[in-house]
């Protein structure tokens, strides 16, 4: 076997899916007048924002440059507190650190390790600015729940929907349902651009202040100036370069055409490891609820050590051996080195949330994946938690 048979052989956890479409669509951006900010980011922003429901919709560089717009759009600064679940991409509480904030983080449902209401509620004080729910693995949060609290203590919700874009919850698409939803579109994500993310809200407001922050804290772009004959700019507040590009635009045009088939792909992958996982005691996936459709960004199971041959690591090193890739979503944010050290937060603070760190896996799925492949790797499992 070659060294690229090997690699073809290799189940990732997650890979990108470009079309032919896909790609003739970059090329003839590549070939028109706008390689950045030109008429491809305006068509994307109105296209996601016809897809999720929302009024508006500012595309920017990365799902993190939109989490830093959503919380800078709202007025988090220094002295607040943004409440963040356990367990999720350090980016989500990362954005409140560099507006001066502090995530303070709250326990997660043991059944979908998604925030739990009454954690937040307990957690809700005299400085808590905003409320960062995350759609983990594309299961939207109990967003009637959630909406309730910020009904009653007058604070916002910004949805962290890097992996739920087409997910459903009672009906309504994700994006349509914080006062600010915020998207990836990293390579693994459901739909990419490469690098990429946006920022979806029904507020004229908040889309107004989020375009100035990420171009320069400048009112007006190039185009815009271009049209009305004037060279002359002001710079209003202290923003970033969080452009996103026609380049990367265009392939995100077209990659939302394809959001809804590889969506059901997903599913059909998940159904068939729901179905082929039912009868070994040793794993368990994380619930679905009824209400709910998820874009199953993630496949998450956890693999239970009391019965279990293998503990989640030894597993993880098992289906490595065998071609199969996995991986763990993610490690309670708290626990890592920087925050743990250098900002001195305490340990210990979420159960659910650090139970579940020694239990999770990440199988592969994504919409590129076959059936055989989803029976190969439960036969595989199979082997590891039983010998
Ligand atoms: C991927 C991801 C992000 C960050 O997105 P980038 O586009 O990689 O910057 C933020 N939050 C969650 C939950 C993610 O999965």
């Amino acid at each position: 076997m070659t060294p690229s048979d090997q690699k073809q052989k290799f189940i990732p956890y997650s890979r990108q899916d470009i079309s032919e479409q896909d790609i003739e669509a970059v090329i003839s951006t590549l070939q028109s007048d706008w390689l950045t900010t030109g008429p491809k980011v305006s068509e994307f922003e109105r296209a996601v924002a016809e897809y999720v429901g929302a009024q508006h919709c500012v595309a920017v560089s990365s799902g993190t440059a939109a989490l830093h717009c959503a919380l800078y759009a709202l007025g988090v600064g220094p002295g607040d507190e943004v409440i963040v679940p356990a367990i999720t991409f350090v980016a989500t509480a990362n954005a409140a650190l560099y507006l001066g904030a502090r995530p303070r983080f709250v326990d997660l449902d043991p059944d979908t390790l998604l925030v739990d209401p009454a954690a937040i509620e307990r957690a809700i004080g005299p400085k808590t600015k905003a409320i960062a729910a995350v759609d983990l693995c594309g299961h939207p949060c109990e967003y009637d729940l959630l909406l309730a609290i910020s009904d009653r203590f007058n604070l916002p919700i910004v949805s962290d929907a890097s992996h739920a874009l087409g997910a459903t919850y009672r009906g309504k698409r994700v994006g349509s349902l914080a006062s600010l939803s915020t998207f990836s579109f990293h390579p693994v994500k459901p739909i990419t651009t490469a690098e990429g993310g946006m920022i979806a809200t029904d507020s004229a407001d908040f889309a107004n202040r989020m375009r100035l922050f990420r171009g320069h804290g400048v009112g007006s772009d190039h185009r815009q100036r271009a049209v009305s004959g004037n060279w002359e700019y002001d710079m209003v507040e202290l923003g970033y370069n969080f452009r996103l590009s026609d380049l990367q635009s265009a392939l995100g045009i077209s990659q939302l055409q394809r959001c809804d088939q590889m969506m059901t792909k997903r599913r059909e992958l998940a159904n068939r490891y729901r179905n082929l996982l039912a009868n070994l005691v040793e794993v368990e996936p994380l619930v679905e609820r009824e209400w709910v459709e998820s874009s199953y960004h993630l496949f998450i199971v956890r693999i239970l050590a009391k019965k279990s041959k293998r503990d989640r690591d030894s597993l993880y090193r098992y289906l490595r051996e065998a071609g199969i890739g996995s991986n763990v979503h993610y490690k309670p944010v708290y626990m890592h080195s920087y925050y743990a050290k250098t900002l001195g937060y305490p340990q210990n603070i979420c159960p659910v949330a650090e139970q579940a760190y020694e239990e999770i896996l990440s199988l592969p799925l994504y919409s590129g994946m076959r059936e055989e492949d989803i029976e190969k790797i439960v036969d595989t499992i199979k082997q590891g938690v039983t010998t």
